[in-house]
């Protein structure tokens, strides 16, 4: 009778893991069919109602530390479902590629890509920024900005309302492997590029990098700026900004700015960035999306919702050849004075 009775209680989640979290879904139906092609750990099972919700980090290539590595994580915020199908999409297309393309399994033996899909599973399967204790994973982090002042950057009363910092002194489990993880990466490897996926700013797709707890540049920002000039000149007529985050608004708690300055700026050059699709363009073509609150995070509409999963391949798999090829582009100790200038004129006056 317990046995039935478990039987029928997995298979009820089954279901309900289809309807409302079908990317998490996806996520394990890849790690079962490309099993020879990548590897993958469960960093954590987080609770909720009794349910355990995992979360995934995938390696391509070559795993040894102290190669170069292109990190991509989404689904931070569990509302902005679109950043998970932009990185399941990309994985896709490396792992069909890997199976035949000479090029990129040379490159992978020289580098490696882990991705960590869905970072806040619950808020995911809840259809919610917050993970399931009401936290902004976001806002999380145990830093301070001494200029926010707005609701926006985060706040500290109550997880009724949006933006809840939760207990920073302890960050929330999820944030906890994340930390793990980067620590891990950035520990031997000489490079780590980070891109994280988001949506729900404006009308354009901004690639955002620290801080975003004060306006001034942060210590490499002279390898950003060269980033920024490489793929500006390999892909022109792109349609990113590239720009710090602090260009708009300031926030307590960031994840990116707290994981920089713990573990950036030795002898590991980790460079995080944050890919925010500007969903509002899809709200303008669409103004009924505004009835609904993921609307305001995500195409709802099927060709809207492709086009963005194909939009950014380029955009990834640059990152990828600029992993691979750092020592081609970093800026060497002659160059940096100027890109410093020119990150003073373009964003820090
Ligand atoms: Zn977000």
């Amino acid at each position: 009778m317990t046995h039935q009775l478990n039987a029928h209680r997995e298979r009820k989640l089954r279901d309900l893991l289809q309807t409302r979290c079908p990317e998490l879904v996806e996520l394990e139906r890849l790690l079962v069919n490309f099993n020879e092609l990548l590897s993958f750990r469960v960093l954590t099972q987080v609770e909720y109602q009794a349910h355990q919700f995992p979360i995934y980090s995938l390696t391509l290539g070559n795993p040894a530390p102290e190669q170069p590595t292109l990190l991509l994580t989404a689904g931070v915020h569990g509302i902005e479902r679109i950043g998970v199908q932009v990185v399941l999409a990309q994985l896709k297309v490396w792992l069909e590629r890997l199976k035949w393309e000479r090029s990129l399994q040379n490159c992978l033996q020289q580098m490696s890509i882990t991705l960590i899909p869905i970072v806040n599973p619950v808020g995911l399967f809840l259809n919610r920024r917050s993970n399931g204790k009401g936290v902004d994973l976001m806002r999380n982090a145990p830093i301070e900005s001494r200029e926010a002042s707005f609701l926006v950057s985060g706040q500290k009363w109550t997880p009724k309302l949006p933006w809840y910092r939760g207990d920073v002194s302890h960050m929330e489990p999820e944030n906890q492997v994340l930390r793990e993880e980067i620590e891990r990466l950035t520990a031997r490897a000489p490079m780590v590029i980070s891109v994280d996926c988001h949506s729900g700013f404006g009308v354009h797709d901004r690639l955002w990098f620290p801080y975003a707890y004060r306006r001034r540049p942060m210590q490499d920002i002279a390898p950003m700026v060269a980033l920024k000039l490489l793929w500006e000149s390999s892909y022109p007529n792109h349609q990113y900004i590239f720009e710090p985050q602090s260009n708009h608004y300031l926030t307590h708690g960031d994840l990116w700015d707290y994981f920089y300055k713990q573990f950036g700026r030795k002898q590991c050059r980790f460079l995080p960035l944050t890919l925010e699709l500007g969903s509002w363009a899809w709200v303008r073509k669409r103004p009924l999306q505004l009835l609904r609150f993921d609307g305001l995070f995500n195409p709802l509409v099927p060709h809207r919702q492709q086009r963005a999963m194909r939009r950014h391949l380029p955009l990834m798999d640059f990152f990828r050849h600029a992993v691979h090829s750092y020592q081609q582009w970093l800026p060497g100790p002659a160059e940096l004075a100027n890109l410093k200038q020119m990150a003073n004129s373009l964003w820090y006056r």
